[in-house]
């Protein structure tokens, strides 16, 4: 059953605005790491999410690890896998959700229509069930399998030579000697 509050919960839900299943797994996903973790509001915690996809809006609203700060990173594996560090003393741990929880749930939500009246029941009771979970049930769990991410660093901005906007150094890339973005580049490479 889950610890977080009712409060942190409608929260998270009014940040992404629907409750679904995707946002409870992040929602779980956020309470294991406030739990074996810490908190980015306290601590310098960095998340690693496999997926774009709905839960990691509750994973970056409850743990503080977001985006815009540098300590929220995406890797696009299509996973429900999600990982974190604390800087302080490298705790760490690569969560991915267990695929036995709601695989009969999964598989009668295929056949339903997504906004059938059955449709919303299963999801519904896949929410229920994720909630209901204790955490080591609905994530397994073991070590990242990538290293802790480097610190989120300053670069300079420099003005493409082609285009002229301004764009961090390090997303330039070298064409026929000219420092160009990424938009230009990949123009440049059409028109060889
Ligand atoms: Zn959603
Ligand atoms: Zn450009």
């Amino acid at each position: 059953m889950t610890k977080l509050t009712p409060e942190q919960i409608q929260a998270a839900v009014s940040f992404h605005g629907h409750h679904c299943p995707g946002l409870t797994i992040g929602l779980r996903a956020a309470e294991y790491c406030l739990k074996e973790i810490g908190s980015a509001k306290d601590e310098e915690i960095v998340a690693v999410v496999e997926n774009d996809m709905c839960a990691v809006d509750a994973v970056q609203f409850l743990t503080g690890c977001t985006f815009g700060k540098g300590n929220f990173i995406f890797r696009d594996y299509g996973k429900a896998a999600f990982t974190f560090f604390r800087r302080s003393d490298g705790k760490c741990a690569r969560i991915i959700l267990d695929p036995d929880l709601c695989a009969d749930l999964r598989t009668r939500m295929e056949g339903a229509a997504r906004d059938s009246e059955e449709g919303k029941k299963l999801r519904q009771e896949m929410i229920d069930r994720l909630m209901d979970a204790e955490l080591e049930d609905v994530f397994l769990v073991s070590i990242p399998n990538e290293p802790m991410p480097q610190c989120a660093r300053l670069h300079k901005t420099i003005p493409c030579a082609q285009c002229g906007e301004g764009t961090m150094e390090t997303r330039l890339e070298e064409v026929n000697g000219l420092r160009l973005c990424r938009v230009c580049a990949s123009k440049a490479a059409a028109q060889k």
